[in-house]
């Protein structure tokens, strides 16, 4: 497109000079950085970054202020289990105010298409393991889908680089008790090749004692809370994760539905009950690190909102609100190094959730009405 000489100097003044000035300022306003919160604060943005948080109560006319009372501000939410299927998922993600989907357990063929919408600001930034590392007719081999298994021609080593060849973010690895397992020495090798590359390892369990094995050969977190029946923790059990510095990914979400089914279907005994879950998950919380995930879409749970009650189960299970929301936010984002998020903090992007409640105060403000902006874009109004 070609400008005219006339049009540009219309135009610099407003590029270099006024535009400079206009900032938005939303006042009176509760944050949750992603750590901690701040009560009552004014959060300046200009452009597409954060400028300032502070209590000063005067701002230039040219200002866009927005009344903050009542209100949060919240950074980016991100689900650390789901298995994404197609590009709209991402998108109702995002337009729910959560900005990352951790897909774990995906064909390198979708991966590689889902990661091309990274530079998209309607679709959530999309992480996964790519394929999971499995035994030939163990978890993850039963869904009809050609897969890569682990064997004498396929080395644990040669299967973590194949991984971060195609672009992995971290590695799965599945040991489900009902089927075929890996054994310890391929899980330690997987974990040594995986760490050689600066990858975490998440290991999908269904028993406390798998969790414990996988722990103990240097696995770096469980996709599940243990679910299965007799899996009941204690002290010494609780002790080895905290030693190994093991993360929890609860899925209460998706366990809550498997353990209703198997009530109803009268296979309730080959699980905990639900109550003896959340007790699991109590006290995994205070000798480990919670990571919010959902595992949609199993039993058809949503992209959007389901993370919500994921966040709502976690607070049944004796978290605090705050720290149901830091599950969401700083763990995953500090757990799995994701340089794309951050607590909110002078000089990061501007995208955050502004939320007409105190989800901090009380999680189910989280299916309030909420206004959207991403780098300083307003993605959904209120
Ligand atoms: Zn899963």
């Amino acid at each position: 497109m070609k400008y005219s000489a006339t049009f540009l100097v219309f135009l610099l003044p407003v590029l270099f000079g006024c535009a400079r000035l206009d900032y938005t300022v939303i006042q009176n306003v509760d944050l949750f950085d992603g750590e901690h919160v701040h009560e009552g604060i004014n959060v300046v943005f200009t452009d597409s970054l954060i400028t300032a948080i502070h209590q000063k109560r005067k701002f230039n006319k040219r200002a866009q202020i927005i009344d903050g009372r009542g209100k949060t501000i919240l950074p980016p939410l991100l689900n650390a289990h789901v298995h994404v299927r197609e590009p709209d998922d991402l998108k109702a993600a995002q337009s729910a105010g959560i900005f990352a989907l951790l897909d774990m357990f995906s064909t390198n063929r979708r991966a590689s298409y889902l990661r091309s919408f990274r530079d998209s600001v309607d679709h959530a930034l999309f992480y996964s393991s790519n394929v999971g590392a499995t035994v030939p007719g163990g978890h993850g081999t039963q869904f009809r889908v050609q897969i890569p298994t682990l064997s004498k021609q396929l080395p644990p080593k040669q299967f973590v680089e194949e991984r971060v060849a195609e672009g992995a973010d971290y590695i799965k690895l599945t040991q489900e008790h009902s089927m075929a397992k890996l054994g310890l020495p391929q899980i330690s090798a997987l974990v040594q090749a995986a760490h050689q590359h600066n990858r975490k390892v998440v290991g999908h369990i269904s028993t406390l004692s798998d969790g414990l094995d996988i722990a103990r050969q240097g696995v770096d977190g469980l996709a599940h809370i243990w679910y299965r029946n007799g899996s009941i923790a204690d002290a010494p059990v609780l002790d080895t994760f905290k030693n190994n510095e093991t993360f929890i990914i609860p899925t209460l979400s998706v366990i809550k539905r498997l353990t209703d089914q198997g009530q109803a279907s009268g296979f309730g005994d080959r699980y905990l009950s639900f109550e003896q879950v959340l007790a699991e998950v109590k006290k995994a919380h205070e000798a480990l690190k919670i990571l919010a995930g959902t595992d949609a879409p199993n039993f058809g749970m949503n992209y959007h909102d389901q993370l919500f009650e994921e966040l709502f189960l976690l607070t049944q299970a004796g978290l605090t609100e705050i720290e149901a929301l830091q599950a969401s936010t700083s763990n995953i984002y500090k757990t799995f190094e994701l340089d794309a998020f951050s607590a909110i903090e002078v000089g990061t992007p501007a995208s955050f959730l502004l939320i007409d409640g105190k989800p901090h105060q009380q999680i189910e403000d989280l299916w309030k009405t909420k206004r959207i902006w991403k780098e300083g874009i307003e993605i959904r109004g209120g």
